[in-house]
This record gives structure tokens, C-alpha cells and sequence, in this order.
């Protein structure tokens, strides 16, 4: 009975130990300061064997995960890739609704595919991937994680990473908060984030470890939940080292797809309409995708996209 006793709560610790990778990581935050290589740091923890830093290269927008802990410079700013873009969501900060990054200029002609993955008791529409993979492989996509989903759909997750794994996708993942606060009848400026007391670094930060537990790396960009913010949630996410990501074709609100367009879908199993329109318009095109007259963009497709200010 008394070894009973002592067992139980040895063993409730031991279930309450995270899962191998989060169990490790302390003292999740934010920081910004440059390399020696130029690439800017933005987040900073320590794992068992040392410190971390999440850098991302500000020319390709390119993040990677650097063990130790290197001197770090003040920032400078500078014509680079990250700031230009950084600059340009910050034009947009205005309003409650679609602040940030629109659009952009890109090099190539198309535009930026983006699937909003918001909380779901559905399953992914993974027929949509694999109808819209060119013959030119991997297709570039842009996906908005929300936690909630990711804690949700780990099979969906894996299937994902198995698709690009084998190079059919080429995955950048954005950061759509952790918990997608949404309340039905509120009023837009006390909804979604401006809910009053959302603790914005828990929400973003979340997210971003979610990601790292996989392996997997968190971009630089955010959606907003609802594509919902204030001026003020617009500074406080570039604070963080973000660049807040708009749309300029929301395809089930009847917007278009144009040359330089963020194209917004939801790929969560809420919005079928919207991922009709996109089937249709590929269907349609795939004789320009054949050709080069159109591309789907990646990641690498916004250096020198976006021209200050645009
Ligand atoms: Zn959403």
C-alpha cells in the first residue's frame, strides 16, 4: 500500500513529461540581432545540450535553427528582401480587416498560393494537392497553421510532410496562432486576437514550437486569425519579428487571381466553394503552367518583389 502510494505519483510525472523535443525547450522567446553571416536571429531557447536560435536569412527569406549561441550585432536595416516586405505590410496596417502583405511584384508571372488550416473537426482536402500538383513538381504552398489544428490533425500533418518529403510540395508554413479565437456575434475589434486578454506571444510562439517539435521550421510570415487586426496587433507582430500576410484574392468572396496576388483558400474542410473556384482557374490554366506563361510561387519568388513602397 505505502509503495502504491509513492508509485502513483511517480508515475503521473512521468505521463506528464512532453513528448521527446518539447520536453527539452526553456526560455521560448524573442530576440533580434544579426550573425556574423548576416542572417537576423528572432527567436532564442535552450535545449539540454545548449542554446538555440531561429535566424532567418534576410535576403531569401530562408529560416534555419543554429545551435550555440554566436554574438549577436544590433540590427541594421537594410535593403534586403525581409525588410522590403516588412515595409510594405507596414504601409498596410491600417483598418480592422486584410492588414499586411497583399501582394506583391513578382519576377515571374502568378501568383502566391495560401491555405488557411483554422480549426477543423474536418479532415484536410487532400484531393485539392494532389489535383492542383503540376507536371513541373513540387507546387509551391503557402499554409497558415493554426495549433488547434495541427493538435487535431496529425495525420493530415504527416501526409502533408510525406508530400513533400517525396517532392511533390514544396511547404512553407505561416503562423496562424495558436488558438484562432473566433466568437459568432462579437463586434471585429473584440474578435479573433482583439479579443480582450489574448496573450499575442503565447498565441505566435505556440504555434512555432508546435512546428519545431515536428522538425519542421516556421517561416517568417503570419496570417491574422479572420485576417482580423488593429493597427496596434499589426506593430506588435512585426515587433515579433513577422511579417503580417494579407490577400488580395479571397477566391469564395468572388476575388481574382492576378499576377502578384496572395491567393487566400481554406483547405481545413470549411470553405468548398472557395476551393472549387481554385480547381476551375487551374484547370483552366494548366496550359500556361505547361509553358512557363504561369507559375505558382514559392518562397524564393518574393526577392525582389516587393519594390518600397508598393
Ligand atoms: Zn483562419
Amino acid at each position: 500500500m505505502h509503495r502504491l502510494r509513492w508509485l502513483c505519483p511517480v508515475l503521473l510525472a512521468l505521463l506528464l513529461i512532453p513528448a521527446a523535443g518539447a520536453a527539452n525547450r526553456t526560455g521560448y522567446r524573442a530576440v533580434s540581432g544579426l550573425l556574423s553571416d548576416g542572417r537576423l536571429a528572432f527567436r532564442a531557447w535552450t535545449e539540454a545540450d545548449g542554446p538555440r536560435l531561429l535566424v532567418v536569412d534576410p535576403a531569401t527569406l530562408e529560416v534555419a535553427v543554429v545551435s550555440g549561441l554566436p554574438v549577436l550585432e544590433p540590427p541594421v536595416p537594410g535593403d534586403t528582401t525581409l525588410e522590403r516586405l516588412r515595409a510594405a505590410a507596414r504601409l498596410r496596417r491600417g483598418g480592422l480587416q486584410n492588414a499586411g502583405l497583399r501582394l506583391g511584384a513578382p519576377l515571374r508571372t502568378g501568383a502566391w498560393l495560401t491555405f488557411d488550416l483554422c480549426p477543423s473537426s474536418r479532415p484536410l482536402d487532400r484531393s485539392l494537392f494532389i489535383d492542383l500538383e503540376p507536371d513541373s513538381r513540387p507546387l509551391p504552398v503557402f499554409l497558415e497553421v493554426s495549433g488547434r489544428w495541427m493538435a487535431t490533425h496529425s495525420d493530415d500533418l504527416a501526409w502533408l510532410e510525406g508530400e513533400r518529403d517525396a517532392g511533390r510540395l514544396n511547404i512553407t508554413w505561416v503562423n496562424h496562432s495558436e488558438n484562432h479565437f473566433y466568437r459568432p456575434g462579437l463586434p471585429l475589434d473584440k474578435n479573433f486576437l482583439l479579443m480582450p486578454d489574448t496573450d499575442l506571444e503565447a498565441e505566435v510562439f505556440t504555434v512555432e514550437q508546435r512546428l519545431l517539435d515536428r522538425g519542421e521550421l516556421p517561416s517568417v510570415f503570419f496570417r491574422f486569425p479572420g485576417l482580423v487586426s488593429s493597427p496596434e496587433l499589426v506593430d506588435r507582430v512585426l515587433a515579433l519579428g513577422l511579417i503580417p500576410l494579407g490577400s488580395s484574392a479571397w477566391l469564395a468572396k468572388q476575388q481574382n487571381v492576378k499576377t502578384g496576388a496572395v491567393v487566400l483558400t481554406h483547405a481545413n474542410g470549411n470553405e468548398p466553394e472557395g476551393l472549387e473556384v481554385l480547381e476551375r482557374w487551374d484547370r483552366r490554366h494548366r496550359p500556361d503552367l505547361a509553358t512557363g506563361a504561369w507559375h505558382w510561387l514559392g518562397l524564393s519568388d518574393w526577392i525582389g518583389a516587393a519594390p518600397p513602397p508598393y
